[in-house]
């Protein structure tokens, strides 16, 4: 099937030929010629003919967690055109903050575009709450339906298709601040659910919604749909009737009752719904396109059934997670996602037969902005990352490269920088944490490791081998090697027979914006029978708790046992959902 984004450019010796069978396709043969006029003054002859291997390229901007300005947006898509990213998928609401006008509903503009805290950690630790606009020291904005039609128009000329998110169930605490009544308890603060047992909750969403489709020309809404608590719902007395009535069987049953007439309204406006992953849960709404971030698994579970996906996993396309060393880079959520990580995705992974696989119509990069507050830092995380989702978007896999991408990322770049972007600096990166690089040798690998507390089944690494692998951690928890706690580490490595012990040892990282913490202090002990236990030592933390970003400490011993037992206990901080990591138990 010839794309309607494809075009032929052919040049000459005198003169360059353009032929596309639509505007777009002869607007994306000029954004090749400023690419390569980039690199040189004097373009190759050559003849390109050139379409994408995905309809939807998209790049995700949160202005929830902080407003960002039309003129921000606007200043983006000329970067997005530059690589052919054509979707600008807009999280216009969530607790953050409301940031669209809506008409029939004034208070959401007048109340819950608003707080008191501009920091977005400030702001969460606190009571949650919101303050009139115009309050001294409110902070937010939203964007009127003016501004939605100058960033519409600007959209237009570059080709891209803006997709306006109202998120619901879930994520919804400041449209309960602005009308109480929609929430299951009708308290005006603590809950980030709607109530889907109301039909005013349904009343409401549709009469947004059509305020919304009457101004966004794009064939999609997306409709959030995700990390809904729905723990009211189980108790509410009109979610109880709801279930009843309908025969729901529990509460995410409810949930996709709620999602599955939200996309019969939207479906009969002549438009389709995009859900997060979660809108799977309790059974998937008929034409729902299903955007996959928890993994690949959803996204192709989906697929198969007949689902359009766009794919968007967290662990490739998230671009909040930090792209180099977390020491040099801002504040973030953790994670490491590196230029080539997002770069070596393919969307549609081996093992996808064709008919699930003609459903995976694009990827997309998300920035949720909690950590970013100011739109350089925004930029900085987009650039290049965004580049990468371009490329993977368009082109077919085998004719990816990095080496080839990486050189010309770094034109680009200079392009960028060059117009006032505020860029990552991709000359200088660090890397990864080198210790990760390799395997280390020391007398616990390969040991038995008996948990007396087992791990968290969220983080088991590669269960209960991970601590005497001889394999350390990278920069982030998530990468399969780092073990995660709930409670203490409690265990006891068998080293097979006694053997002299000089050094005990194990790293912890702190990130507390991903609540993961040192322990309080390490306890070490060893046996040459498995029964009596000699204490050698106790290292403490001496490493304050609250500081921001990303920390390893290593509690370690340099003693002089014969042992062959060492029983390792790392004290967990007393704060509520704190999480401890660590990589491994060395012994030498
Ligand atoms: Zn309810």
């Amino acid at each position: 099937m010839m794309s309607d984004e494809a075009y032929v450019l052919k040049i000459g010796q005198s003169r360059i030929d353009i032929n596309a069978m639509t505007a777009t396709g002869a607007f994306y043969a000029l954004q090749s010629i400023v690419q390569m006029a980039e690199k040189s003054r004097n373009i190759k002859c050559c003849m390109i003919y050139d379409c994408p291997r995905f309809g939807y390229r998209g790049l995700h901007f949160d202005v929830s967690r902080h407003f960002r300005t039309k003129e921000f947006l606007m200043k983006q898509m000329d970067a997005m055109a530059l690589v052919k990213l054509n979707r600008m998928h807009l999280h216009l609401t969530d607790g953050a903050g409301w940031r669209i006008e809506i008409e029939s509903y004034p208070r959401l503009t007048e109340f819950a575009a608003w707080r008191p805290y501009r920091k977005w950690s400030d702001w969460w630790s606190s009571e949650r709450n919101y303050c009139e606009s115009g309050t001294v020291g409110a902070y937010g904005g939203y964007y009127t339906k003016k501004d939605i039609k100058e960033i519409l128009e600007y959209a237009d000329r570059k080709h891209i298709e803006v997709i306006p998110e109202i998120e619901m169930p879930g994520h919804s605490d400041e449209v309960i601040a602005a009308y109480p009544e929609l929430s299951c308890d009708g308290r005006q603060y603590g809950n980030c659910d709607l109530c889907p047992g109301k039909e005013e909750t349904y009343e409401f969403m549709e009469n947004v919604l059509e305020e919304v489709m009457a101004l966004f020309p794009s064939e999609y809404v997306h409709i959030g749909g995700d990390e809904a608590s729905k723990e009211r719902w189980k108790t509410c007395p009109d979610c109880k009737r709801r279930m009843q009535e309908e025969c729901l069987a529990d509460v995410d049953e409810l949930q996709s009752y709620f999602i599955h007439r939200i996309e019969r309204f939207v479906n009969s406006h002549g438009k389709k719904i995009i859900g997060w992953d979660e809108i799977m849960q309790g059974g998937l709404a008929p034409n729902a396109t299903v955007m996959s971030w928890q993994g690949t698994e959803a996204g192709i579970s989906a697929a198969k059934a007949g689902h359009d996906v766009i794919m968007t996993p967290n662990a490739y396309c998230y671009l909040n997670y930090t792209q180099d060393a977390p020491f040099k880079e801002p504040e973030s959520i953790g994670g490491y996602v590196t230029l080539d990580k997002v770069y070596s995705y393919d969307p549609v992974e081996s093992g996808i037969d064709k008919d699930a696989a003609s459903h995976i119509i694009g990827i997309q990069g998300n920035l949720w902005a909690e950590y970013l507050p100011d739109d350089c830092m925004a930029e900085y995380m987009y650039y290049p990352r965004a580049f990468a989702i371009a490329e993977t978007g368009w082109s077919k896999e085998e004719n990816k490269d990095f080496g080839n991408f990486k050189n010309r990322t770094l034109g680009l770049l200079q392009l960028l920088r060059g117009k006032g972007y505020k860029t990552f600096d991709l000359e200088n990166e660090y890397g990864e944490r080198k210790e990760s690089l390799n395997p280390i040798k020391h007398l616990a690998v390969g040991a038995a490791v008996d948990y007396s507390i087992r791990y968290d089944s969220k983080y088991p690494a590669t269960g209960k081998e991970a601590l005497a692998d001889g394999l350390l951690g990278s920069w982030s928890y998530g990468d399969g090697r780092w073990q995660g706690f709930l409670t203490d580490v409690d265990v006891t490595v068998d080293l097979g027979e006694v053997k002299p012990v000089h050094y005990i040892g194990a790293t912890f990282m702190q990130i507390i914006s991903a609540w993961v913490y040192m322990p309080e202090e390490v306890r070490i002990s060893v046996s040459t029978d498995g029964g009596t236990f000699s204490h050698v030592g106790t290292v403490f933390r001496d490493f304050p708790a609250t500081v921001d970003g990303l920390y390893f400490k290593t509690y370690g011993l340099v003693c002089d046992e014969s042992c062959r037992y060492i029983y390792f206990q790392a004290v967990r901080p007393q704060i509520d959902g704190a999480w401890l990591f660590t990589d491994e138990i060395v012994i030498n």
